[in-house]
Parts: C-alpha cells; sequence; structure tokens
C-alpha cells in the first residue's frame, strides 16, 4: 500500500500580492486564527494515524515573510517544528516539508526554526520547496535578486537542508527557455535542487483562464509553445517527463482552510477537474482545450513504447 502526503495550509497570508496566486481574493488569517490553527493542527498530527503516511507538509501563503512576528504565533510555530522532530526521532514519518517563497529580506524568524532544527541532526530529513517565476511572482528585479540570496544563503548556512523548485510553465518561460535567455544549467548548478514543474491554474478568484489571462497575460501557454518546450527540454536533458505534473510529489490529502478559516479536508485523485469551493480546474493551455496533462500523457505512452 503506498502511503500518503498529508498537508496543512497554515494560512492563506502572503504580501507579495502575485496576480495569478490561486488564493487571491479569499480570506486572510488574523494573529488569533494563526495561533488557534497551529494548535489544531499540532492537535490533529499527535492523534494520527501514522500507518497510512509518511510525509507532512506544509503550506501557505506565505509561511515566513512578516507572518510569524507576533510572539504567540512563533512559539505555536516553533512547538509545530518541535513536534515534527519529535515524530521523525519517533519513526512515524519520513519527511517534512514545508514551503516559503524566499521574498522576504528578514528572514530571522525562519533561521531561528532551521537552527533548532539543525541541532536536532535531522535538517536533511526536512525539505524547504519554494518556486522560481521568469516573469509574475518577480515582477521587479529586486524581488529576483531576493530570492537569489536567500537561496544562496540557505545553501550555504542549511546545507543538509532539502530544496525544491517549482516552476511554471507559463508562456513567458517556455519562451525564455527557448530562446536561451533562461540557462537550465546555470540554474541547475547555482541552486542545486529538486526542480518539477506544475500545470497551471485560474485558482479561485477569476471566473476562467481567460479572465486571468485578461489580467495576467502571457501566464497560460499556447498549446504549440508548450510542447516546442517539452521537446527541446527532454532532448537537451533539462528535465525528465516524469518533473512535469507530476502529482505524487505533491499531496494526496490536503487540510485547506475555508472562507471562515476552518479546515476542509480534500483528498486528490491525480489531475482533479473539480476543485474544492466548487470551482472548476481552468487550467493549461490558453487557445486550446486539450488538457497539458493528456498530452504528456501521450508522450509518456509514446515514449514508453
Ligand atoms: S508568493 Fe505565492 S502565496 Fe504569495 S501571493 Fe505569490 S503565489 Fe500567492
Amino acid at each position: 500500500m503506498s502511503l500518503n502526503n498529508i498537508q496543512f495550509e497554515l494560512w492563506k497570508n502572503c504580501t507579495n500580492g502575485c496576480n495569478f496566486c490561486f488564493n487571491k481574493g479569499l480570506p486572510c488569517s488574523s494573529e488569533e486564527d494563526k495561533i488557534r490553527i497551529l494548535k489544531e493542527v499540532r492537535y490533529k498530527l499527535v492523534r494520527l494515524n501514522y500507518d497510512y503516511y509518511d510525509k507532512i507538509g506544509f503550506i501557505g501563503g506565505e509561511l515566513f515573510g512578516n507572518q510569524i512576528e507576533d510572539e504567540e504565533v512563533f512559539r505555536e510555530f516553533f512547538k509545530l517544528f518541535e513536534l515534527c522532530i519529535y515524530l521523525l526521532q519517533d519513526k512515524k514519518i519520513n519527511q517534512i516539508n514545508f514551503t516559503s517563497n524566499l521574498l522576504a529580506e528578514d528572514n530571522s524568524k525562519m533561521y531561528q526554526i532551521l537552527d533548532m532544527i539543525k541541532l536536532s541532526g535531522l535538517l536533511n530529513r526536512f525539505e524547504l520547496c519554494t518556486s522560481y517565476d521568469s516573469k509574475y511572482r518577480f515582477n521587479t528585479e529586486e524581488k529576483e535578486r531576493i530570492w537569489h540570496y536567500n537561496m544562496l544563503y540557505i545553501k550555504q548556512n542549511y546545507s543538509d537542508l532539502q530544496t525544491h523548485v517549482e516552476i511554471l510553465p507559463t508562456q513567458d518561460f517556455c519562451e525564455k527557455c527557448l530562446s536561451g535567455e533562461f540557462n537550465y544549467e546555470w540554474f541547475k548548478e547555482t541552486y542545486d535542487s529538486a526542480i518539477d514543474y506544475s500545470d497551471l491554474n485560474s485558482g479561485f478568484y477569476y471566473k476562467d483562464k481567460f479572465e486571468m489571462e485578461e489580467h495576467v497575460s502571457g501566464f497560460f501557454p499556447k498549446r504549440a509553445t508548450f510542447l516546442k518546450w517539452v521537446k527541446t527540454g527532454l532532448e537537451n536533458n533539462w528535465f525528465r517527463i516524469e518533473d512535469i505534473c507530476n502529482y505524487n510529489i505533491f499531496f494526496n490529502e490536503l487540510y485547506m482552510l475555508d472562507n471562515t478559516n476552518h479546515f476542509i479536508q480534500y483528498i486528490r485523485h491525480g489531475h482533479d477537474k473539480q476543485l474544492p469551493y466548487g470551482r472548476i480546474n481552468q487550467s493549461d493551455y490558453i487557445d486550446s482545450d486539450i488538457l497539458m496533462y493528456d498530452d504528456l500523457q501521450r508522450i509518456k505512452d509514446t515514449m514508453h513504447g
């Protein structure tokens, strides 16, 4: 029986304000909400049946960047990571992953957590999941510079921490790869991280991908560009076909926050067409209704014979 990756959304708060954010327009959590949520997650983790799980993940919003400055929030956050260390030591779980956009200039709270994990000797069982973006998240050069600095700082000071970079294959990103403006070799060598690509989605804010495209122009790729990017990427060993739309690396089970900051459980079944909040998955290409996932399956089938 394969074991599950359970994730908890701790809050939707983030100050980066990306126009494409899945959580755009959804309510944030107050400091009181955060304290209650963190306690509730600990309560769930203490009572979880670990026969069914091997990874735990924490996602936002943004978990650091000015989100855990409040003393009590920080205390609860710290306790959550202490519990994770205990769960790893007790062999109840194999890996913990947590997300950060790494766009804050002051990461002292994150480093306090990482220092505590480092002291336990279990830093290599934690994975920091971040995102790289060729246009929309780094909407100023300064933001890209901060991300770059933070990644290198973490690599230097917490070298045992695993890192994972998620990239959205937007039209802009695919074009920059094909033109050579994005240098794969440099990126891989510099950041030394696992890289994967997820499909694109209009999230909860926009009516559909066409409305989103009006506000975030060039976000969804054209099918021909995407397929050319996949072909070129495979030929040049930029990635493996398994690195694109691989749902196994994400959650199987997610506790996400609803409009009142209470958990709803979402069990993922691969490429779900129906999302929580009653939204339909409006994803992938701007100029075709064929799903990226289906194209990738066809390419995989051809490759494997
Ligand atoms: S950095 Fe991430 S969480 Fe923050 S607004 Fe952008 S997409 Fe949303």
